[in-house]
């Protein structure tokens, strides 16, 4: 399914075309992998309306693949034919700048993203570098493990990046697929904290509380309690500022968006220093994912286990599925079951 043409959704509701295309044939150092599942995330949606805009077109799409090793390099070693692998957002970082060599090779500025700077899984075959590959746990069917690997993988980095301790009190702002992994992550690490969920829609307020969240509101409640640290995964910005007046002395606001939407940025005039960010209150972005968050979290979701919620489509439905995260239809994660 590729992307010849950046448009918006709302205008081309069929963004991606079914297209044959040839095999590719992977380089020294990379594997082929044959596709089975590919999971889809907003930043198709920031994609394709050019948000975050590829560089070439066309391109196919896509961040969250498992397969299994069909073809290798002659410079391979670390797979073999038949093994089950996954490729996230990290298609490639430089390895040599301050950034990588420190472990924050998500911060490179020679980042290269799978599904956007290189083709992604939104198809039947990819090539990926080997090193950039990641072994799947026998815990998951391949369908489980799509979305773990980037609305699981950066929900971890950004819960990290909270510094949440046991017993704190931590909010999420939007319940989509990422916070739906985050709530289960917390509930397992840090059995004592309180969850405290804010999304507009009625049925994922109803779905954290399935989930075990403390307490569930509108964005634009007040919390019953101060909040340590708040992760916003919204497209908004009014989330943000509404999400600054719930936190504590000191907390922190960490956004999970590779990008925020324009429609509403004047919600930004509504922030009231006083209320909002005096206090030591903290706004922190997280960007991108290393390769250590995608491993360090696929241990996790396997000890925990953490078994996402799936609404499963064809790859030839993938503008369905897009068109439906638009309008935020969601419960759960989307995957594409490929061949
Ligand atoms: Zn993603
Ligand atoms: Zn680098």
């Amino acid at each position: 399914m590729v992307l010849k043409k950046l448009c918006r959704l709302e205008e081309n509701p069929t963004p991606l075309a079914f297209t044959i295309l040839p095999e590719p044939v992977p380089l020294e150092n990379e594997i082929l992998v044959k596709v089975s599942a590919c999971g889809v995330c907003h930043t198709e949606l920031d994609e394709i309306e050019g948000r975050t805009p590829p560089p070439h077109l066309p391109v196919m799409l896509g961040h969250q693949v498992v397969g299994r090793v069909e073809a290798k390099g002659a410079q391979t070693n670390l797979f073999h034919i038949g093994d089950r692998v996954g490729v996230a957002w990290i298609a490639s970082a430089c390895g040599r700048c301050t950034f990588c060599l420190s472990g924050n090779e998500n911060l490179c500025p020679d980042f290269k993203a799978t599904g956007r700077d290189v083709n992604g899984g939104y198809a039947e075959y990819i090539t990926i570098a080997e090193a950039f590959a990641h072994p799947i746990p026998n815990a998951f069917s391949d369908i489980e493990a799509a979305p773990l690997l980037c609305a699981g993988a950066i929900g971890y980095r950004s819960l990290k990046l909270t510094n949440l301790v046991d017993g704190q009190n931590l909010g999420l702002t939007g319940f989509g697929s990422s916070a739906h992994l985050v709530l289960k992550m917390v509930t397992h690490r840090y059995p004592n904290a309180k969850v405290f969920i804010f999304a507009r829609s009625a049925d994922e307020r109803t779905f954290a509380r399935d989930l075990g969240a403390y307490w569930t509101g509108d964005p634009e409640e007040r919390s019953p309690e101060y909040i340590d640290s708040i992760i916003d995964t919204t497209p908004v910005w009014k989330t943000v500022v509404e999400a600054l007046k719930n936190l504590k002395p000191g907390g922190r606001l960490v956004i999970n968006a590779i990008r925020k939407e324009e429609s509403d940025k004047e919600s930004l005039l509504q922030l009231n220093y006083p209320d909002h960010l005096w206090m030591e209150k903290e706004i922190k972005s997280v960007a991108n994912v290393a390769r250590s968050d995608v491993r360090e979290f696929l241990v996790l979701a396997a000890e925990i286990p953490i078994k996402p919620e799936i609404q499963e489509f064809r790859l030839e439905e993938a503008n369905q599925a897009l068109v439906e995260l638009k309008k935020r239809k969601i419960r759960g994660a989307k995957v594409l079951k490929i061949a």
